[in-house]
């Protein structure tokens, strides 16, 4: 006998859930090697493959003894059948016999059985029977073939296999092949699976036992023992997801010290002094959160979210300002230099004649003009200092740096975060213009605390979206004319065409759009070309050519959905606007409606995509940039918006944050209870959740050193 299969388990062998799968009765190395490719490598991970659907199946009963519309169960003889090819649907047909009766199957675009369900062979078929022709009929029912026929003798039970789980199967491995595998399994629960929770927060939270729960959501014996099962299975994965989220955050609230900020009346009103406007109540409120973050010697960990020209900017400085009163440096982090220079720009808008000591940092200085400002940071003599990530973290050195802002724009670094509290732990606050969805806010930035800036500063135009039919475009085109005439001025949007960067191909397309547009349609209007590959002066001039009115309407391809201002600018046309996402759409969008006059959005599309309409719709009824964010969870579900992994965070098998929010919530509060009460997971109660969290997240919790 190989090694190998001497290895494998007898039922009566004690198992682990870190036994590999290979070991168990009816796997093998050829087998082991597709469980790999479908994730399952040891026995807990097998647990945890669940299946993709069930089969409620009753016992069985002779054909004669059916009757319409009551649900049943089969076992025949076949004994014809026949493959309707012709019929729309086409139609695979099978006669079925037991010694009281003959019953008709019918499945509808059922030409993949014709492998499957053979002459002479017996089935097990349940669903629930209908008349057709004065005959009972089974209609796309549930089937198995029945093990070994035995001819003649259709007398075979349905196994255990026909009801329960059924599993997305691969090449090699069916589903009911699976299911073998797995069955024997479930009698080692006792061994295998540990109850998290106390009965107490079990009764509270409304969860069956975590045993029960493995066992029903694989074999469950009916329907609403299933829904349990899987309830108690979600709870746990977002308990853990949680779980993780919160010690982190824990981990870095007291690694580290950072420096209280105190802020006095005096501080306030010499900080509000910048500002020529009021700011509003939810600039008020998110200042608030900040600055009573910053009082307290844990770092500030905090997300300020808001749509963009909502006033996160001001917020930010006056965050800055703040750290700068109480004697403590800051960097301003942006994804680009644009976004850099830009930021350093408006910063200076608002500092003009302050003492406050600041510099750009690019990547273009070099000697004197690099090393002087870098030599001022480290002394402690700048107070702000504005550049990329790249930048600020790889080379310069602070004296005191005390608070971090960092601007994600649209990407959300996690890791990038981590990195940066490398030499002590100032605070830090990081501002997204994308409305993050509050289950995503609850999942990828679980371990920040989050502002948010849900309406704009007064003073801002009405935006109408419109979608617009390619036989409409005239029209269109007429009363854009018109608001050209009163000149106001345009934008006019191309598609990426690849997702990465700008292709020549969309080039010539705008290029092409460009001259149709100046040519032919707006010949007495200055129309200009803006693309990424042009020479930087170029876009320059362009841009404020733009900016002072001298050109009437942009046309572009993406580039110009980074930064631009322009509030005269009231139409934005987006061509093949089913070619975006929502969250794209309504950030190109929101370079409209900046000025005190309606603006007008129009989506020239052309499409029948289910999807891609639906976008549109969303983007014509709501400005809401929450609501968007919300509807394009929902349409592409989390999976695109949202990868576990890329966050640093186990891929959730069972769970989906859409769906089960509330759920999602009441774990989250479990969680966080667990981490004040026992943060290192020590206590001896906690052993099994903490070996489950080891397990799903690795070192990277950090966990393992303080066991
Ligand atoms: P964001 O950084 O969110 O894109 P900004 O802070 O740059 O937004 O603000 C956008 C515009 O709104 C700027 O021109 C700014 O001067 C103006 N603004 C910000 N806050 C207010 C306010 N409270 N009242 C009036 N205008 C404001
Ligand atoms: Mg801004």
């Amino acid at each position: 006998m190989d090694a190998a299969v001497q290895k494998q388990t007898d039922s009566r062998d004690a198992m682990t859930a870190s036994m590999a799968v290979q070991y168990l009765k009816g796997v093998g190395p050829a087998r082991a090697e597709v469980f790999a490719k479908l994730g399952v490598h040891t026995v807990g991970e097998l647990l945890e493959y669940f299946p993709r659907d069930w089969v409620f199946a009753p016992g069985p009963i002779k054909i004669g003894q059916m009757r319409a519309e009551e649900p049943a169960t089969i076992i025949g003889l076949v004994e014809s059948v026949d493959f309707l090819s012709q019929r729309r649907p086409p139609m695979f047909e099978a006669i079925v016999a037991d010694e009281t009766g003959v019953c008709r199957i019918v499945w509808f675009n059922g030409g993949y059985l014709r492998n499957q369900v053979r002459l002479g062979q017996v089935i097990v078929a349940s669903g629930k029977p209908n008349v057709y022709k004065h005959q009972l009929q089974l209609t796309n029912p549930k089937f198995m073939m029945a093990e070994e026929p035995q001819p003649g003798s259709p007398h075979a039970e349905p196994d255990k296999h026909f009801s329960g789980g059924v599993y997305s199967a691969s090449g090699r491995l069916s589903s009911r092949q699976i299911k073998q595998i797995i069955l024997p399994v479930l009698d080692h629960l006792d061994e295998l699976v540990d109850e998290f929770y106390d009965d107490s927060c079990r009764k509270e939270a409304g969860l069956i036992g975590r045993q029960d729960a493995f066992a029903w959501i694989h074999m469950p014996p009916d329907e609403h023992k299933l829904a349990e099962a899987q309830r108690r299975l979600k709870f746990d994965e977002l308990f853990l997801m949680q779980l993780g989220l919160g010690l982190r955050r824990y981990r870095t609230q007291h690694d580290a010290s950072a420096t209280p900020c105190t802020l006095t009346e005096e501080i306030d009103s010499r900080i509000r002094r910048r500002f020529p406007f009021l700011l509003t109540e939810d600039q008020n409120t998110c200042i608030a959160d900040i600055a009573g973050d910053m009082g307290q010697t844990r770092p500030m960990n905090r997300l300020l979210q808001g749509d963009v020209g909502s006033g996160k900017t001001v917020v930010a400085l006056y965050a800055a300002l703040l750290a700068i009163a109480n004697k403590t440096q800051v960097a301003i982090m942006a994804p680009t230099e644009i976004l850099a220079s830009q930021h350093f720009l408006s910063i200076e808008r608002y500092l003009k004649d302050s003492q406050v000591r600041r510099v750009l940092i690019t990547g273009g200085l070099t000697g004197k003009k690099r090393d002087e400002p870098l030599a001022r940071i480290k002394q402690g003599e700048m107070d702000i200092v504005v550049g990329t990530v790249a930048l600020l973290q790889k080379d310069i050195e602070f004296q005191h740096l005390g608070l971090v802002v960092i601007d994600e724009q649209h990407k959300f670094g996690v890791h990038q975060r981590a990195e940066l509290r490398k030499d002590g732990a100032p605070h830090c606050l990081v501002m997204t213009a994308t409305p993050i969805p509050r289950t995503l806010a609850m999942t990828v930035f679980g371990d920040l605390d989050v502002s948010i800036i849900k309406h704009c500063p007064p003073g801002r135009g009405e935006v109408v979206t419109r979608e617009v039919d390619p036989q409409d475009r005239r029209r269109a085109y007429d009363f854009i004319r018109d608001r050209l005439r009163a000149r106001k001025q345009a934008y006019f949007v191309y598609p990426r065409i690849s997702s990465v960067e700008e292709t020549s191909k969309e080039i010539a397309a705008a290029t092409e759009a460009w001259k149709e547009l100046s040519e032919r349609v707006f010949p007495e209007f200055q129309v200009a070309l803006l693309h990424g590959q042009m020479p930087s002066a170029e876009k320059q001039r362009i841009m404020a050519g733009f900016r002072k009115g001298a050109i009437d309407a942009l046309v572009s391809t993406v580039v110009i959905e980074v930064g631009v201002d322009v509030p005269n600018a009231t139409i934005m046309v987006i061509e093949s606007a089913d070619h975006f996402g929502l969250a794209q759409l309504h950030q190109l969008r929101g370079r409209i409606g900046r000025g005190e006059s309606k603006s007008y959005c129009l989506l020239f599309a052309e499409t029948d995509n289910e999807v891609a309409k639906s976008r549109l719709e969303v983007m014509a009824r709501t400005n809401d940039g929450f609501e968007i964010a919300e509807q394009d969870l929902r349409i592409r579900g989390p999976g695109e918006l949202f990868s576990a992994r890329q966050h640093g965070l186990p891929d959730l098998k069972i769970a989906n944050i859409i769906d089960d929010y509330d759920l999602l919530v009441i774990a989250r509060r479990h969680a966080f209870e667990l981490v004040s009460k026992d943060p290192t997971l020590a206590q001896p109660e906690h052993r099994s959740i903490r070996r489950a969290l080891l397990a799903k997240f690795g070192d990277s919790l950090g966990l393992a050193d303080v066991a």
